[in-house]
């Protein structure tokens, strides 16, 4: 029996997917996975374990709780915090063992006063991205020398981070030429790492890969470029799926959904899926999505509902009741991406992964297998 709604994760796609991002990585390079935002969706330590054995290094979070998550799932690779961590945060940070990034001296000083051992430090630099770090080379060179100077703290890494990887080459460009200089400055102290690139600069972009790149969205098999993964041998690493829970024929007229958005103009079957927006179908998608159903796509028909969404299968249709259904996936020879779905609503592949919530169950295999 098909569950209500259940995303499942191919770990062995994620794996694959990794070793092909390595093999394309510039010599000494290696690969930090990033698996914040709940491993995009998929479940941040099933991520992280399919990753490290696809080949990746070390791997990296947003958050303190997503650090001390990872650990407590008993993953003991390098883990880099990439985002700006607060008083409250700190502890949690440090007892993971969490590698963490400065920008400005003030942190430096309450972190030594707050490590507990020797705490690695990656220096960031604003090339562009114009969120965090420092946009003064001088600035962040001072904040890396404090670093060096601090007993509690060892000097782990050069980082920037790039805005437009994805869309503008030149802007890139730019980025990277800024980063050059700082990155070449303190990689002359032994151990000192440099990394600045994302998925997009991994793939379009070798001279981005110093020596460590920082991928996320790519590991999980969706397109950076928000197109087809498929283009640069990537593998969705996650189905999206619900069931068929009722069919009932439909008179001209008769409306399905709230707000009666979708009135039959003809005599027509609808079928009633029970996921919905509190599962991540966004409302957006309302009338403007298909659905596969026995190997064909069926529009949705009508507004999504919190619960539910109704799917129009046509005048003559052979669906029954308990078949399964694809939101996010492939059917026979039908497939509907994650870059798909967000075309359709404006927004980008990250955004639909990340919005599946966690009331839809994970399930994990290895290309079929159970596990
Ligand atoms: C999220 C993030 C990444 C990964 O970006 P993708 O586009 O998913 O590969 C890399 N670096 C930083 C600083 C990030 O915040």
């Amino acid at each position: 029996m098909p569950l209500r709604a259940l995303a499942r994760v191919n770990l062995a796609a994620i794996e694959r997917n990794v070793s092909r991002l390595v093999s394309r990585l510039a010599p000494g390079a290696g690969l930090c996975a990033v698996v914040k935002g709940d491993g995009y969706g998929h479940g941040a330590a099933r991520a992280a374990g399919a990753a490290l054995a696809g080949g990746a290094r070390s791997l990296a979070v947003a958050t303190a709780d997503e650090a001390a998550e990872l650990r407590e799932a008993g993953l003991e690779a390098p883990l880099l915090l990439m985002g700006a961590v607060s008083a409250q945060e700190l502890p949690v940070a440090l007892s993971a063992g969490a590698e963490l990034v400065a920008w400005s001296e003030r942190f430096v000083t309450d972190l030594a006063a707050a490590a507990d051992g020797r705490v690695r430090v990656h220096v960031k630099l604003d090339t562009g991205m114009g969120r965090l770090g420092t946009r003064s080379r001088a600035a962040a060179l001072v904040v890396a020398e404090r670093v060096a100077a601090s007993p509690a703290l060892e000097l782990a890494g050069a980082m920037t981070h790039f805005a437009t990887a994805d869309e503008d080459p030149e802007f890139l460009r730019a980025q990277l030429e800024r980063f050059r200089p700082f990155a070449a400055e303190l990689r002359r102290r032994p151990g000192v790492r440099a990394h600045a690139a994302n998925s997009a600069a991994t793939l379009r972009e070798p001279a981005t890969h110093f020596d460590m790149v920082r991928c996320g969205i790519a590991i999980y098999g969706a397109d950076p470029m928000h197109d087809d993964p498929a283009a640069w041998g990537l593998e969705p690493a996650l189905e999206l799926t619900s069931y068929v829970a009722a069919v009932k024929r439909a008179l001209p007229g008769d409306s399905a959904g709230y707000g009666r958005r979708f009135i039959a103009e003809r005599e027509t079957w609808i079928a009633t899926l029970p996921i919905g927006y509190a599962d991540g179908i966004r409302r957006a998608l309302s009338g403007n999505c298909d659905v596969l159903i026995a190997g064909r796509r069926h529009p949705l028909a009508g507004t999504v509902s919190m619960d539910n969404i109704t799917v129009d299968l046509g005048p003559e249709t052979t669906v029954q009741e308990g078949e399964p259904a694809t939101l996010i996936g492939a059917q026979g020879g039908v497939r509907q991406t994650a870059e798909e779905l967000a075309r359709r609503i404006g927004t980008i592949n990250y955004e639909v992964l990340c919005g599946i919530s966690r009331r839809v169950p994970r399930a994990y295999h290895h290309d079929g297998q159970a596990g």
